[in-house]
């Protein structure tokens, strides 16, 4: 019988899911359990790799024990392992846990979906400073969620200042916003009360306002909910994705 290379290799793939044995993950302190197939777990994440590769107790069990993992930013990972394809809608605790736990799993693709669809979430939208305070209190330095909410922060700074000055908010806004804000006071409250702290926030805050100095005529800073291509991912050896 002669079978085209096409099919052979779309047989191969499909052919994972038939051979292979499938892991228990228990995930979270209730241990709610997953039944998930080990060579998508061993190819999508290093760390399941070493797990069930390496003659640790897992491998022997078939059985991984994650307590400290929350069930909802594991669904979200386990979505991506079998799908490619990453929804974790507008709630921003949920990205940041879900970024936080592709960075532990050794998952770079999953922390630059999730990192498009965070700043995809703000095309046109003010971003409440509270958001931007939780990313900050959440990661650590140099992750690249925490840049991109704080440039998204300065650029709507300096898009729309009134916005976030309790003296003006509703008065003079230069750029209409969507949704026309009933929140925008709470966003004002909150950046008057993220510039009364001495965190490394309004810090980063300040220090972008003196840098964002044009040699010629002033211009915004970028946007980063309107960019495109590979921006704030994170590569191994600086390589670009697009
Ligand atoms: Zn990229």
């Amino acid at each position: 019988m002669v079978t085209s290379t096409t099919s052979q290799d779309a047989s191969s793939k499909s052919q994972i899911f038939a051979f292979s044995d499938i892991i228990s993950v228990f995930v979270g302190q209730n241990k709610l359990e997953y039944r998930l197939h080990e060579a998508i777990l061993t190819t999508k994440s290093p760390f399941f790799e070493k797990c069930l590769c390496s003659g640790m107790k897992e491998q022997q069990e078939k059985k991984v024990y994650l307590p400290d993992v929350n069930p909802s930013e594991f669904d979200i990972m386990i979505m991506w392992m079998y799908t490619e394809k990453v929804n974790p809608g507008r709630d921003n605790a949920l990205i940041t846990g879900v970024y936080l736990l592709a960075d532990r799993f050794c998952m770079p693709d999953l922390q630059n979906g999730l990192v498009d669809a965070f700043r995809a979430n703000y095309n046109t939208y003010l971003i409440n400073p509270m958001t931007v305070k939780n990313i900050w209190r959440l990661t650590p330095e140099g992750c690249k969620l925490r840049e991109a909410a704080l440039d998204l922060m300065f650029n709507r700074l300096c898009q729309n200042p009134s916005q976030y000055r309790t003296a003006s908010v509703g008065k003079s806004a230069t750029t209409p916003q969507k949704p026309e804000s009933e929140f925008a006071i709470e966003f004002a409250i909150e950046f008057e009360k993220l510039l009364q702290e001495n965190g490394p926030l309004p810090s980063a805050l300040f220090w972008k306002r003196h840098d964002h100095n044009p040699p010629t005529a002033y211009s915004l800073p970028p946007d980063p909910s309107s960019m495109s291509g590979c921006v704030y991912h994170v590569h191994a050896n600086g390589k670009k994705c697009k």
